[in-house]
């Protein structure tokens, strides 16, 4: 049997000496979560680090949790998964522990191998299809900023943090209330995926593009995949993993009436400030080495339009990454390494979209066509002014005067800037509201609007534009037998967590059909 123990400490307080000289009966413990409060920081007040403890007495043990297998029928054959995301890895992981080999198709190279084509992109402007900041091993979680934390309730979220710390992600993962792998740790990690995968009888097919989906005479099924080098891939279970960028995976779809319905999301810029900046507003007299990099999380709803512009994704002691996918467009995205130790910090500052207001939804992919209007104006700006790879830049002072910035400060972006008026590129709404916010945020992080800090743009995707509908038992798409939409591409998740708990939803789901009742 074991305890909940929950207390608030002094973030520079020692937990072992507090329960020693506290809770000398505590013989072990385990941290459920733990959180720090630098609330009032600025003000002077000390930090405080929240913590959530199990812990067990003389005599007792910790509960074991079970990994129930329950008694299985004839196994699924062969489930084929596209996309090796976060969703169709943690898919053919959870095939695994359960003993039923998978075929990934992945159109892009290894995790190792992504990083010299996206160099080339960022240094050069040669973008690969296949291989970038969204697509190959990993899909986008590899170069995202590996913050784990989601805020779906699933029983599954602690197993995909317990699945990380075994392929070597850092203890603490399992219980920080906000856990960071960083870059550097993802693409490591995701090797070791692969290779237990694959020393275990699955198959990955890399550099294996799905040009088309495989039906039945009737049409009602979906029995496979074509590749782009003619080969045919046949199976009865096909889960669609490919994240929310695969523009032509979306065409096939649609001309092929597969069930699916636009969908909101967001847009804007991603904001970048000196670190120092960021931490001193945050933290106070107590920035620096010891509390890290900052963090901070803004949302204001404007009242006449009830729009919400919010900040997203932040990464402290990051990178602005161009994260495109087309040779048309520009888009942005933030990353970090697991130090957060860049001399910079950023977010996605967004402004909401709603489907049939902000985009026309005659055409279900004209969500798809409103990003990809946005994107291809700051490729156009960029390639008129400078090469077409620098990403378009304003000082937030000047977005503020309605003025075209003349030089910039120094970036992050590996990609070089190009100084621009938003205006041009961003829709007048978002203009509009990411203004007033920027003054609403101004009051609440003193500072925040400064002339040292730059809106890059545009933050376009920031979740799927379309819902690929589906059964909210079987996870079947409600329109083809044999097709399992999962993922961040398919409308179920957001973020690397969520995408990892849908794929372990969706084997899941497939394996359950074999239950013994
Ligand atoms: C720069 C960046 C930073 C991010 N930071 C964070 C973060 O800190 N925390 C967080 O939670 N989320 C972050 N995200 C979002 C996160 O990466 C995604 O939510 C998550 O990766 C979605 O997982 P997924 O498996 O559904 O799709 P994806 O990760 O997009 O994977 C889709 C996979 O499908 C493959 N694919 C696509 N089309 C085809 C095809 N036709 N044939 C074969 N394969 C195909 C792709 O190559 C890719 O590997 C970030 C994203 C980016 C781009």
């Amino acid at each position: 049997m074991s305890r909940k123990l929950q207390f608030t400490l002094d973030f520079r307080e020692d937990l072992d000496d507090f329960l020693s000289t506290n809770h000398p009966e505590v013989v072990d413990y385990r941290i459920s979560s733990e959180s720090l409060d630098a609330r009032k920081a600025n003000l002077g007040r000390s930090p405080k680090i929240h913590y959530n403890l199990t812990v067990v007495h003389q005599g007792e043990t910790f509960e074991k949790e079970v990994n129930d297998f329950p008694n299985l029928g004839p196994l699924p054959q062969n489930p084929l998964i596209i996309g090796a995301g976060p969703a169709g890895l943690f898919a053919a992981l959870r095939f695994l522990e359960y003993g039923i080999p998978t075929t990934i198709i992945e159109r892009g190279e290894r995790a190792h191998k992504r990083m010299i084509h996206i160099s080339k992109y960022w240094r050069k402007g040669q973008l690969d299809g296949d291989n970038n900041v969204c697509f190959g091993e990993g899909g986008a979680g590899l170069f995202s900023d590996g913050k784990l934390i989601t805020r779906i309730k699933s029983t599954f979220v602690q197993y995909v943090m317990d699945l990380f710390v075994d392929f070597g992600a850092p203890p603490e993962t399992a219980w920080v209330s906000n856990p960071h792998l960083g870059s550097n740790k993802i693409r490591q990690l995701i090797g070791k995926m692969t290779e237990k995968l694959l020393k275990n009888g699955h198959t990955i097919h890399y550099n294996s593009r799905v040009e088309e989906l495989l039906f039945s005479d009737d049409k009602k099924k979906v029995i496979g995949v074509l590749l782009n080098n003619g080969d045919k891939i046949l199976s009865d279970h096909v889960i669609l993993a490919t994240g929310h960028s695969s523009r032509e995976v979306y065409e096939n779809l649609k001309v092929n009436e597969v069930a699916m319905k636009p969908k909101d999301f967001a847009v804007g810029v991603r904001i970048e400030h000196p670190r120092e900046l960021i931490d001193s507003i945050q933290h106070g007299d107590f920035a620096g080495k010891e509390l890290g990099a900052a963090r901070y999380r803004l949302s204001w709803e404007d009242s006449e339009t009830l729009k919400g512009s919010y900040s997203f994704c932040m990464c402290p002691g990051g990178y602005v990454l161009s994260s495109g996918t087309d040779r048309d467009g520009i888009v942005v995205n933030g990353m970090s390494n697991y130090a957060r130790n860049s001399r910079w910090s950023n977010a996605a500052l967004v402004v909401s979209v709603a489907a049939g207001t902000d985009f026309e939804t005659d055409d279900v992919l004209g969500g798809l066509e409103f990003q990809h209007s946005i994107e291809n104006k700051a490729y156009e700006y960029s390639r008129q002014h400078a090469s077409g790879r620098e990403v378009p830049a304003q000082r937030v002072s000047d977005f503020l005067a309605g003025k075209k910035s003349v030089d910039l400060p120094k970036t992050s972006c590996p990609s070089g800037l190009v100084a621009s008026d938003l205006r041009e590129i961003l829709p007048p709404f978002v203009v509009g509201h990411l203004e007033k916010a920027l003054k609403v945020f101004d009051q609440r992080m003193a500072g925040f609007v400064s002339e040292n800090a730059l809106l890059l743009a545009p933050e376009t995707r920031t979740s799927a534009p379309v819902t690929i509908i589906r059964d909210k038992q079987s996870l079947l798409s409600t329109s083809h037998v044999g097709l399992y939409p999962c993922g961040e591409g398919a409308g179920y998740a957001g973020g690397i967590t969520s995408a990892a708990v849908d794929g372990i939803k969706v084997a899941e789901s497939i394996i359950s059909q074999s239950f013994v009742r």
